[in-house]
């Protein structure tokens, strides 16, 4: 697949470059998403959404609420810079953000899209490592007050989300591997720009959460073709300019065969991304490839095909779920539960819903139903709606295998006044029904504390 000119010839060059300085620890990406072949579903969406049904959990018994944060997976490590072993830190610093594929690990390498036709994946040699972390969050909506917000943000020019995600830029950032959603196709620069129900939002919030500190974004959810072929197309530009590797939709038949790899600390990392279906609107005739479509044999195929190109882990998004309901749908847990039975996925991170989901262990695997959303203006009123989790995992190499270890999460909130602003774990707001959601399928997630994360 044709990537952006000039980066993709920049990264030709720091991938000699890179070869010639440090041969040892170099994995390359392959990137793309893997497609199945079911057809459209027709279901619908309706996202400002009705107010809210009452959470209507079962009470489930719960361990005790608001533990104290354990201690942390990857603290210790150096974060950033240091986390990411094999090449020279000269080399990196010589070629900088250049130097895509060059410096080992996606914080350092946003394993962009340029370096996609230079060959599968390629085994490290240096020391395998023991240990990474992943980072998952919520849906990315963006209201058209979320946008009028950015626009004020970035002064009356241009559009700057930034600052929205600024209080949680350092817990995004100090994962091995971060992981977003972004569930609505991007505009051209400038617009027009359009909210439900067929969104069309500024492009700004892909570099935004570039510089927030994500790695790859799942993009299959109801609203992939909301704008057409011409939003997804769009929508992956975006991400390949911003450095962001993507999964869940494709621009061609080979782009969506390719499985999204990335090389986190020298693990060689998929991320599959899949939705429940389109609102109804079909994919182009001959063209299923362009946005995946979920089901479990289809998930179950793509993560065998990411494996048989070198992936030693899958994460699977799953755009499902019933929307405004914290309970697991029937679906939900029929799915988890078949695509969680054997070895092919290892972890399942859940969006749609707009509140928060539990997380549970099914076969011995860790999935977070559903996260809730990030990032959204839903109203003044809009309670659970404005409330997500950052979930955090650690994934450990035993006997060979690697597994979740530890899961982990933070509490966010979106406050709309004075500003809209995600804050992470905010004081004067206990998150306690976050937590106790969490954990009401009976798994004692800890709670993360916001300041040693
Ligand atoms: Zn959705």
């Amino acid at each position: 697949m044709p990537a952006q000119g000039s980066p993709a010839r920049a990264c030709a060059l720091m991938l000699a470059a890179s070869l010639v300085l440090a041969a040892p620890a170099f994995a390359r990406p392959a990137r793309g998403s893997p497609i199945p072949n079911a057809s459209s579903s027709r279901s619908d969406s309706a996202l400002p959404g009705p107010a809210l049904p009452g959470p209507g959990l079962a009470g489930s018994a719960l361990p005790g609420p608001g533990l104290a944060g354990s201690a942390l997976p990857g603290s210790g490590r150096p974060s950033s810079a240091g986390r990411a072993p094999g090449l020279p830190a000269a080399a990196c610093a010589v070629f900088g953000p250049l130097a895509y594929g060059g410096c080992p690990g996606p914080r350092m390498c946003p394993a962009h899209g340029g370096c996609a036709a230079e060959g599968p994946p390629r085994p490290a040699r240096t020391a395998a490592p023991r240990e990474f972390t992943v980072v998952a969050t919520g849906d990315v909506l963006v209201h058209g007050t979320v946008a009028e917000q950015a626009r004020r943000d970035a002064g009356g020019r241009g559009r700057d989300f930034r600052p929205m995600f600024a209080a949680i830029r350092p817990l995004v950032e100090r994962a091995d591997l971060a992981v977003c959603h972004l569930e609505t196709p991007v505009a051209p620069l400038g617009g027009p720009y359009r909210g439900y129900p067929l969104f069309s939002v500024p492009p700004q919030v892909v570099r935004a959460l570039a510089d927030t500190g994500y790695d790859t974004c799942s993009t299959a959810s109801n609203h992939t073709l909301d704008q057409g072929e011409a939003g997804v197309r769009r929508t992956l530009a975006a991400l390949d300019r911003a450095g962001l590797r993507h999964a869940g939709s494709a621009r061609s038949r080979a782009e969506a065969a390719a499985p999204t790899i990335l090389d986190v600390r020298g693990a060689r990392v998929a991320h599959l991304s899949f939705t429940y279906g389109f609102n109804g609107i079909p994919r182009p005739p001959g063209k299923k490839w362009i946005a995946n479509l979920l089901t479990a044999d289809a998930v179950l195929g793509a993560a065998r095909r990411a494996r048989e190109a070198g992936a030693e882990v899958v994460i699977a998004s799953l755009h499902w779920g019933e929307e405004y309901r914290h309970r697991p749908s029937p679906s939900q847990v029929r799915l988890a539960r078949e695509i969680l039975r054997g070895d092919e996925v290892d972890l399942i991170i859940g969006h749609h819903a707009h509140v928060v989901q539990p997380f549970d262990r099914v076969h011995g695997n860790w999935v977070a139903y559903g996260l809730g959303n990030l990032l959204a203006n839903q109203g003044a009123d809009a309670g659970p709606k404005h409330e997500s989790a950052l979930a955090h995992f650690t994934f450990e190499r035993r006997a060979g295998a690697w597994r979740v270890t530890k899961a982990q999460f933070t509490p966010l909130l979106i406050r709309t006044t004075p500003r809209i602003r995600i804050h992470p774990d905010p004081p004067g707001h206990p998150s306690h029904r976050t937590t106790r959601i969490i954990r009401s399928q009976g798994e004692p997630v800890p709670r993360t504390p916001t300041p040693d994360f």
